[in-house]
């Protein structure tokens, strides 16, 4: 009987066929299907479905699913609303999405590190000012979150000359970078950092760690990156702090609500630079490579993927 792999998502077709044509050049003894293709009974037989962006509730469906592939990095939405699903979640893991987040992060702390947004006002402006230079190594960057695409990060910066410090759950061992972990080390972090990156998972934990009591404590002046979610980040607060001239400037790639309404203000805010979510956007190429590679696997060993914690909600 033909194995089918369900796949589940709110991609454009054209996109979805992109992926369904990469994946299944790539894959021996099953086929990924579009699951609005698949019958019921196939439905009932699916043991492996590869997501992205799915509604939770469109899992039901699936009653023997095993496990579900995720196309993109993040999974906060499944991890919060599945309750306790029968069936492990695994997320994108690709050194490539590394190497491009890591490129992101060097040219946003570039940005901030040679003053573009003043030369930018001032130009507006038409004012001719030179601004003080510091040297790379007298900034210090910290990267809240060392896991794939932190900790990659933290070493281009490194090799950038930055001071780089950072911080995750468990202690870390990075060459050249300060590791912090629990609430202790955040706060030797926050008080001393010149640029903060947010590199974080959404979870229970992290959901408005970025608040007033946060930026109250980050030094003046300091500027904050965040590419990781949207909701990690209080913006009310946010623009509060802005507009004190605690927190000098702000960029920021993710929003609760994508795309970001054309009446939200911080469209508008003068101090902080809106991107549309294209820190590290999921290269299809080795993505398919690594996500084919996985299915073949469980197909031929029953082996799983390494999954995650649904306690630990990442
Ligand atoms: P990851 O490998 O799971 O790493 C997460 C890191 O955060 C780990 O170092 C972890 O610590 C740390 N962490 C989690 N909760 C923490 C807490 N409460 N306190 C301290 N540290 C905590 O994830 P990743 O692959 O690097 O991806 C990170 C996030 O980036 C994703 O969840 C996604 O939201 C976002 N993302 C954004 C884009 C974009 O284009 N903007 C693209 C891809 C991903 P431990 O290592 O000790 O567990």
């Amino acid at each position: 009987m033909t194995q089918y792999c369900a796949f589940i998502h709110q991609l454009s077709g054209k996109e979805a066929s992109n992926w369904l044509d990469k994946l299944n050049t790539k894959l021996v003894n099953i086929t990924v299907v579009n699951a609005t293709h698949l019958t019921p009974e196939e439905k009932q037989n699916c043991k492996v479905a590869v997501v992205a962006n799915p509604d939770p509730r469109d899992l039901s469906e699936f009653p023997q699913l095993v496990w579900i592939q995720s196309l993109w990095a993040g999974v906060e939405r499944l991890v919060a609303e599945l309750d306790n699903p029968s069936f492990a979640i695994a997320r994108l893991v690709d050194p490539m999405l590394a190497t491009t987040m890591s490129e992101a992060v060097l040219a946003w702390t570039l940005y901030l590190h040679r003053d573009m947004p003043n030369y930018l006002a001032q130009q507006k402006a038409a004012k001719w000012q030179q601004l003080d230079y510091k040297t790379a190594n007298e900034r210090h960057v910290a990267i809240l979150g060392l896991g794939e695409l932190g900790k990659r990060s933290a070493q281009v910066l490194v090799k950038n000359g930055f001071k780089v410090s950072g911080w995750s759950n468990t202690q870390k061992n990075i060459e050249g970078v300060e590791c912090h972990f629990s609430q202790n080390g955040l706060e030797k972090l926050i008080t001393k950092a010149d640029i903060i990156i947010c590199l974080l998972p959404l979870t229970a934990n992290t959901k408005e760690l970025i608040n007033n009591d946060f930026l109250a404590k980050m030094k003046q002046g300091a500027s904050i990156i965040n590419f990781a979610r949207g909701a990690i980040i209080n913006h009310q607060d946010l623009i509060h702090n802005l507009n004190t001239g605690h927190i000098e400037h702000a960029v920021l790639d993710v929003f609760e609500q994508e795309p970001l309404d054309k009446n939200n203000e911080l469209w508008l805010h003068p101090n902080i630079t809106v991107l549309p979510h294209i820190s590290a956007p999921t290269h299809i190429e080795s993505a398919s490579e690594i996500v084919a590679q996985r299915i073949n696997e469980f197909v031929f060993t029953g082996k799983l993927p390494e999954c995650i914690d649904m306690k630990k909600g990442y």
